[in-house]
C-alpha cells in the first residue's frame, strides 16, 4: 500500500520511528521491541537518518531489516546534509532495490559545531528542492516530509513556515508527519492552517510518550516542542520514582492520542526511541491491541 493509500481509508493509522542503535546489542534489544511493537499493525515503521554520518548506512540496513522481517511498509528517513544530488539519487537506487518504497525527506540540521545550514555544492538547500528531485527521479516513491505545529525554529513566522510546507506538498509530498508537541490546540490550530492554505495531503501527528522527565526536558529543549505547565508539575511531583514518571507520561500521551483520535486525525506516527513498553501502554489503554 503506497503512503497516500495508507491514509485514505477511515482508520487511524498507525506508525512507529525508529533510529539506528549504534551498537550490535542495541539492534538485537531493538528487533525484540520492533516484533512487539508489530503487533499492534503498525500502517509502516521509518528509520531516522542520522545527520552526523556514522549511522546512515545503519538506516537502510534497519529498514530492510523490518521490511524482511515483518512483511510491512517502511520508510527511510533522508536528508540533505553533506550530501550531493548524486549521492542521494544512490541511496535512493540502494533503497529501492531493498524494498524501502517510501522516504521521509528532510533538509537536516546543521552538522554539529555548525549554527547554519549550507548546502553541500551540487546538493539541496531545503526539503522541497529534495522531493521535486524525488517525484522526478523516483516518481513511484511515497513521500512524507516534516511539519511543525509550533514552527520550525529557524523560521521568522508561522506564514513563513507555512508557506515553506506548502512548497514541499506542491513539489509532490504524499504526507506531512509533525514534530513532536505536547498541546493538542496548537497541532488544531496548525491543521486548520494547512486547510486555509490549501494543503490538503494528510496531516499525521508526531506523539512522543514520556517515559523520563530529564530526557524529555533535554529533547524538547533542541527541537523547541513546549510542555504544558500542568504536565510539567505531575512529572515533577514523581520525583526521582522512574516508575511514576513513566506513568505520567502514558497517562498523558493517552490522553493527548486518544484526543487526536476523537478529533479525526489520519494516523499518529509514535516515536518510540526504540523501544515498546510505552507505546504498547498507551496503546492498550486506547484498545488499540491486545496484551503480550
Ligand atoms: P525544510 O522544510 O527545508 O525547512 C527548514 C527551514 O527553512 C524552515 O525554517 C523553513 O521555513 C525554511 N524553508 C524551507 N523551504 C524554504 C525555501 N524554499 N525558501 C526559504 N526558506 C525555506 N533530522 C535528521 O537529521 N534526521 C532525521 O531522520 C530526521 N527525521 C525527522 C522526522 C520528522 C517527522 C521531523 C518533524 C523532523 C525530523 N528531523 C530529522 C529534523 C529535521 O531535519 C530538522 O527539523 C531540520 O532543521 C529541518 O528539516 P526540514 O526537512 O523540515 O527542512
Amino acid at each position: 500500500m503506497s503512503l497516500a493509500e495508507t491514509y485514505s481509508t477511515d482508520q487511524l493509522s498507525l506508525s512507529f520511528e525508529l533510529f539506528p542503535p549504534k551498537t550490535e546489542a542495541g539492534e538485537k534489544a531493538l528487533f525484540r521491541h520492533v516484533e512487539r511493537l508489530v503487533e499492534f499493525k503498525p500502517a509502516y515503521i521509518t528509520c531516522t537518518y542520522g545527520a552526523g554520518g556514522s549511522t546512515q548506512g545503519k538506516t537502510l540496513d534497519i529498514v530492510a531489516r523490518v521490511r524482511e522481517t515483518s512483511g510491512l511498509p517502511v520508510a527511510t528517513h533522508l536528508t540533505c546534509v553533506n550530501r550531493t544530488a548524486d549521492q542521494l539519487a544512490q541511496y535512493l537506487t540502494e533503497a529501492r532495490a531493498r524494498g524501502v518504497d517510501n522516504v521521509v525527506a528532510l533538509r537536516g540540521d546543521p552538522p554539529k559545531g555548525e549554527d547554519a545550514f549550507v548546502a553541500t555544492e551540487g546538493g539541496f538547500r531545503y526539503a522541497n528542492e529534495l522531493v521535486g528531485f524525488i517525484r522526478e527521479q523516483f516518481a513511484d516513491m511515497g513521500i512524507a516530509v516534516a511539519g511543525y505545529p509550533e514552527k520550525h525554529l529557524e523560521a521568522p513566522s508561522m506564514d513563513v513556515d507555512l508557506e515553506n510546507l506548502r512548497r514541499k506538498v506542491d513539489a509532490g509530498a504524499d504526507v506531512v508527519i509533525t514534530q513532536l508537541f505536547y498541546e493538542n490546540a496548537d497541532f488544531f490550530a496548525f491543521r486548520d492552517r494547512c486547510t486555509t492554505l490549501g494543503i490538503n495531503v494528510p496531516i499525521v501527528p508526531g506523539l512522543l510518550p514520556v517515559t523520563n522527565f530529564a530526557q524529555i526536558q533535554r529533547i524538547t529543549s533542541l527541537c523547541g516542542a513546549k510542555l504544558p505547565q500542568a504536565f510539567v508539575d505531575a512529572l515533577q511531583s514523581a520525583g526521582d520514582d522512574e516508575a511514576a514518571q513513566f506513568d505520567t507520561g502514558v497517562e498523558f500521551a493517552t490522553r493527548q492520542m486518544e484526543d487526536l483520535a476523537k478529533a479525526g486525525v489520519p494516523g499518529i506516527h509514535l516515536y518510540v526511541l526504540n523501544k515498546s513498553e510505552a507505546a504498547s501502554r498507551v496503546l492498550e489503554n486506547l484498545g488499540m491491541g491486545s496484551k503480550a
